[in-house]
């Protein structure tokens, strides 16, 4: 399989279209079998359901090349099972876990001439989706869907070196307690994108969302977990029930027990004590983790021993571990790679 002439290391973090993409739809109360398509186009009636009251969810993943040269992706079961749950929060009939990754498998392969090189420090990300497709104006749930799966490479995400992030913490509410927190709804990023813009605006990376009842405790930020490193290296994350359950974040605590040995705890952590932390990191899929440096409440700074010019140790470690698993490296925990059969 020849690869397409891309420059891979100057990739960003946008979209390309690539060969292949695989719709299902849902009608009549089941899907239908599915199938690749080189159309990246949808045609859908303006009364969508989508359009009118944003129903869809969806996931993100990566394939890449390992340094012996397979094609994989990470934990992608578990992004299966997050879009069930997605899916039945907003009464989207599920789509079953075992043909979301036939789907993946078939939709990478499809595109392998994109899955960027070993050591290129790109990716080929994976987006998976569901929306209800048919007319809907009395709000209810729609009653046929579609679901979708494209792919697009994306460019390595520290280009130039790690530059550790400076936060602030928001002014607005990313989830209400019983709400859509913990469901990976698009719904949830439209509603974030003034705060985002905001925050840009003010010269600050992200935003540190606090728990809406009481403002007293860590979420997360629009699009990641937090972790924290306490100055005897145990690893702290926020347990809460309006958070998005971060594989990357899961995959990390994982790693911080078995791998190297660390306490870990997941458990409510209150702003107030976040200044006597060591370390602090973002975890999604796009970076893996991104190290924080300062997090600005309303003027007054907390500034983290590991400083504005790299990660600090334990955050390295960590980081190193996991991308050792996933580029095969290390070996990995039982079913965390799934091998990409490429004709
Ligand atoms: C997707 C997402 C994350 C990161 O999850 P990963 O599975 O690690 O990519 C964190 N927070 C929110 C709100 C998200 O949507």
């Amino acid at each position: 399989m020849e690869k397409k002439n891309i420059d891979w290391a100057n990739l960003g973090f946008s979209y390309m279209q690539t060969d292949q993409r695989f719709v299902s739809n849902y009608r009549d109360g089941a899907w239908d079998e599915g199938s690749l398509t080189a159309d990246p186009n949808i045609v859908l009636n303006e009364c969508a359901g989508v359009l009118q009251y944003a129903q869809t969810v969806f996931e993100g993943l990566k394939a890449y090349t390992t340094e012996d040269g397979r094609i994989v992706t990470f934990r992608p079961d578990l992004n299966a099972e997050r879009l069930e749950n997605s899916a039945r929060r907003l009464e989207i009939p599920v789509y079953p876990k075992e043909k979301f990754l036939d789907a993946i498998d078939r939709v990478v392969a499809a595109n392998a001439a994109y899955v960027p090189p070993y050591g290129s420090g790109a990716t080929l990300y994976i987006r998976p989706y569901i929306f209800g497709t048919n007319a809907v104006i009395g709000v209810k749930p729609a009653d046929e869907y579609q679901f979708r799966v494209f792919t697009t490479p994306v460019g390595p995400y520290f280009k130039g070196g790690i530059k550790p992030l400076t936060i602030k913490v928001s002014d607005f509410d990313r989830a209400a307690p019983h709400g859509t927190g913990h469901i990976k709804a698009g719904l949830n990023y439209a509603m974030s994108l003034h705060a985002i813009v905001t925050a840009h605006a003010e010269g600050f990376d992200e935003n540190m969302y606090l728990d809406a009842a009481t403002r007293t405790k860590v979420e997360e930020t629009g699009g990641a977990n937090f972790i924290f490193i306490t100055k005897d290296n145990k690893v702290v994350t926020p347990k809460s029930n309006s958070i998005l359950p971060s594989i990357t974040r899961r995959s990390l605590m994982t790693v911080a027990k078995d791998y190297l040995g660390l306490e870990v705890e997941e458990r409510e952590v209150y702003f107030d004590e976040v200044g006597d932390f060591a370390e602090c990191g973002l975890c999604g899929t796009a970076a893996v983790i991104s190290p924080v440096g300062k997090i600005n409440d309303h003027g007054k700074e907390i500034v983290f021993p590991s400083g504005m010019e790299d990660m600090g140790p334990v955050t390295r470690k960590l980081y190193d571990t996991l991308t050792g698993i996933q580029m095969g490296h290390l070996e990995a925990p039982e079913g965390w790679i799934r091998e990409i059969p490429v004709k």
